[in-house]
């Protein structure tokens, strides 16, 4: 086996070729092949372990050990060896695997006189579908160019699993790829529940031939793709350079470094010299790639990986000539499965898509904004869903507990039919209490707004019910357009936005950009700590440009109306004074140019740091209206990034101490008469909400789909005798006062 020479690697492939082309049963198929590779590799042994499920590995087939054990003996993902490379993603090649750490004895094997031991991973492009085994006799570890030669075989076989090779073997007990139901578990991107069927954003690439059957040409042909791939490369590069934008070019040039990089193409042409045809050698160095890539934390190391991980997407494409459109056609409820999603290319979708699920992505995202405009059940986290999924399989999405089921079994679609059916009923509720008010048994009133900031979003203002706008996000229609929108094009967006509303009041915010929401054309700034770092106001009082246009653009829409415009972000009350200076400068010169100006004009500020709860009384008397932004409040006061999921949820909003800052900032605008509001997340959860209006804040907005909830609590409670219950709790110096509060909710 030492001297294992590239033709033996080449007969080898070609005879699993033959295999592949042949009549003949999967199970005979999987059994010729292992005989094949022990009598290639001169070992004793070899084995080939599939999934069962997403869980459980089943020996499929052997040459070697003891034929009883097949479709006999299993093991868990991560148990013993098998499943270590299994869960890994990477070769075990050891000489005495006995001694190994997490080595699991299966007498019903007979594998004990096989001391030397190499398994390799059997995965396409991040998705894993078994473990190849060789084992000898001898003691002795295999060389680099054997544990080389098994992976080249691996890949033969993963592709050979992807065309449906193995299926029909050994009636149904095999388990066969794409077929077996998955549960993956993600994180909320937006409540709700759909079910579906898979509608891929990037369809996957189909290797019909992973086996090339003449060297020479399949590297003529590799060369010739990794060229078409630089020159697409290079010219994405000079058009940034175009562009002016040297950070953004900058980042290209790292791209186009790799797509130059010798030992990539090394690699590839190792592999085609044991003989895969090109595109199986591209997708086994991706593979590779994206193994190291879900073991990566350095995040430097992510984005190259991530980098390589596109170029060979590119570079499979140039190969099989399978572009985006292969013809399929999209099912009546769509849910579409991305690995990530810009918010444009979601736009486009639109209401059409059930729900969404993406393998990255973040709360925070741009295509969450846009699905949660859109009212669309969202998903993101989804780990191997991409590799998982294809096009039409029944999904179901637990918008809620991001949770996605894949090719559910019938009883969970039943339960998630039952879950859909009531959350319609509950909508059914609410759509009656729309033109009542949200007074409490004890005859407050609350007045109920919604967030917005899409055109996509105006229709929910008569549908929720929404006595307005009380944050209309302006950056979102920035974030979607891959340009920085004119003047005349945001005077026009913003006057049909007044339009839409039909006198209703529209709270602008000016720009919040930076932190999360990074503008596609904007320099990315590579700053250590975004969120606390250039973003919003100071964006606008750097950029005054922008700010006045925005602003002018305004005051245009307006004509004959009354505006609101609200600052974010402020940390300082100098802040508020220079932008409220330059919005007056602008009154003046808009007034001065001749244009009609608005009836009237209020000013206001969101207050998310808790810097401002401690402003001077000048502050609060300037503004017309203050907004608590309750995400940035508390993730600045519990220092907790709102973007984190291991720390998000980690501090409650009815935590003591928070509503302690809350009560400050109420009395500090009941001193100086100033209307507030609050319109985090915070605001659209019933509880939490009916906790702000029993401290005294009287307007609430939040996302449309949340006011028939909140609402519909309001209605029923004594706001005035819950506050009772607040205070009480808090003189007897409780932490939280989320137990009193549901206590005694159940008690109504
Ligand atoms: C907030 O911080 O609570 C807020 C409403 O603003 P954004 O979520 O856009 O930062
Ligand atoms: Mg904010």
């Amino acid at each position: 086996m030492q001297d294992r020479t590239e033709s033996d690697s080449r007969k080898l492939l070609r005879r699993l070729k033959d295999i592949l082309a042949a009549a003949g049963g999967g199970q005979d198929r999987l059994d010729e092949i292992t005989h094949h590779i022990a009598d290639s590799m001169g070992t004793e042994v070899c084995s080939i372990y599939l999934f069962r499920d997403a869980d459980t590995l089943e020996l499929s087939a052997t040459e070697g050990l003891r034929p009883e054990a097949v479709h006999q003996t299993r093991l868990r993902l991560g148990e013993g060896l098998v499943g270590r490379v299994a869960r890994t993603g990477r070769h075990v090649n050891t000489a005495n695997a006995p001694s190994q750490p997490g080595f699991r004895f299966m007498p019903e094997t007979g594998e004990e006189v096989f001391p030397a031991f190499l398994g390799v991973p059997i995965q396409r492009v991040g998705e894993r579908l078994g473990v190849l085994v060789v084992q000898c006799a001898t003691a002795r570890q295999f060389s680099d160019d054997e544990v080389y030669g098994l992976e080249v075989v691996a890949m033969v076989l993963a592709e050979m699993t992807e065309l449906g090779a193995f299926q029909g073997s050994q009636s149904d007990s095999l388990p066969l790829a794409h077929r077996f139901p998955l549960m993956l578990r993600g994180a909320t991107g937006q409540e709700g529940a759909a079910e579906g069927h898979v509608w891929l954003h990037e369809p996957r690439v189909v290797i019909a031939n992973p086996v090339g059957d003449d060297p020479d040409k399949e590297h003529a042909r590799l060369h010739e793709g990794v060229e078409t791939l630089r020159l697409t490369v290079d010219k994405m590069v000079a058009a940034a350079d175009m562009g002016g934008d040297g950070e953004h070019a900058a980042v290209l040039e790292t791209y186009r470094m790799f797509a130059h990089s010798r030992s990539w193409l090394k690699r590839m042409e190792e592999d085609i010299r044991l003989g895969l045809s090109a595109e199986a050698a591209v997708e086994k160095e991706q593979s590779a790639a994206r193994a190291r890539l879900e073991m990566a934390a350095d995040p430097y190391l992510r984005d190259r990986l991530h980098d390589l991980d596109d170029l060979s997407n590119r570079l499979l494409r140039i190969l099989t000539g399978q572009g985006s459109d292969t013809g399929a056609e999209m099912p009546s409820d769509p849910i579409l499965v991305a690995r990530n999603i810009g918010p444009a290319e979601l736009l486009e979708y639109g209401r059409r898509l059930k729900g969404v699920v993406l393998e990255e992505g973040s709360v925070g995202s741009h295509a969450a904004i846009v699905a949660r405009a859109l009212a669309i059940p969202l998903v993101i986290h989804a780990a191997r869903i991409t590799s998982e999924a294809l096009n039409g399989d029944a999904i179901l999405v637990d918008g809620d507990q991001g949770v996605v089921h894949l090719r559910p079994e019938e009883s969970v679609a039943k339960a998630f039919q039952d879950k859909i059916a009531m959350q319609a009923e509950a909508q059914d509720r609410y759509a009656s209490l729309r033109s009542l008010p949200a007074t409490g048994t004890c005859g407050t009133t609350i007045q109920l707004y919604m967030n917005a900031g899409l055109m996509a979003d105006l229709p929910s203002l008569e549908g929720s019910g929404a006595e307005g706008v009380g944050l209309f996000r302006t950056e979102l229609q920035f974030l979607i357009r891959s340009h920085v929108p004119r003047r005349a094009e945001l005077a026009g967006l913003y006057a049909r936005v007044m339009d839409n509303a039909q006198g209703k009041p529209v709270i602008f915010r000016t720009l919040d950009i930076g932190s999360d929401k990074v503008l596609p054309y904007m320099k990315p700034q590579d700053e250590p700590n975004p969120a606390m770092g250039w973003r919003a106001i100071r964006v606008g009082l750097d950029k005054r440009g922008v700010l006045r246009m925005q602003l002018q653009a305004l005051i245009r829409a307006s004509v004959g109306r009354p505006l609101h415009v609200m600052f974010p972000f402020i940390a300082d009350i100098t802040e508020y004074e220079a932008a409220h200076r330059i919005l007056m400068q602008e009154m003046a010169r808009e007034q001065r140019l001749g244009h009609a100006m608005p009836s009237d004009i209020r000013v206001g500020a969101m207050l998310e740091t808790p810097s401002m709860a401690f402003a001077p009384k000048r502050f609060f008397e300037m503004c017309d209206f203050i907004s608590i932004g309750g995400n940035d409040l508390k993730q600045f006061f519990f220092a907790a990034d709102r973007e984190n999921e291991r720390v998000r949820r980690r501090y409650d909003t009815l935590n003591v101490s928070f509503l302690s800052l809350l009560r400050l900032i109420i009395a500090r605008c009941d001193e100086a008469r100033v209307p507030l509001s609050f319109c985090g997340e915070d605001a659209g959860r019933p509880v939490e909400a009916l906790v702000f209006a029993a401290l005294g804040i009287r307007r609430l907005s939040m996302r449309p789909a949340s006011i028939g909830p909140v609402k519909h609590l309001i209605r029923r409670v004594d706001i005035a005798g819950l506050r009772q219950v607040i205070d009480q709790a808090e003189a007897e110096g409780l932490t939280s006062l989320r137990g009193p509060v549901t206590a005694w909710l159940a008690r109504q």
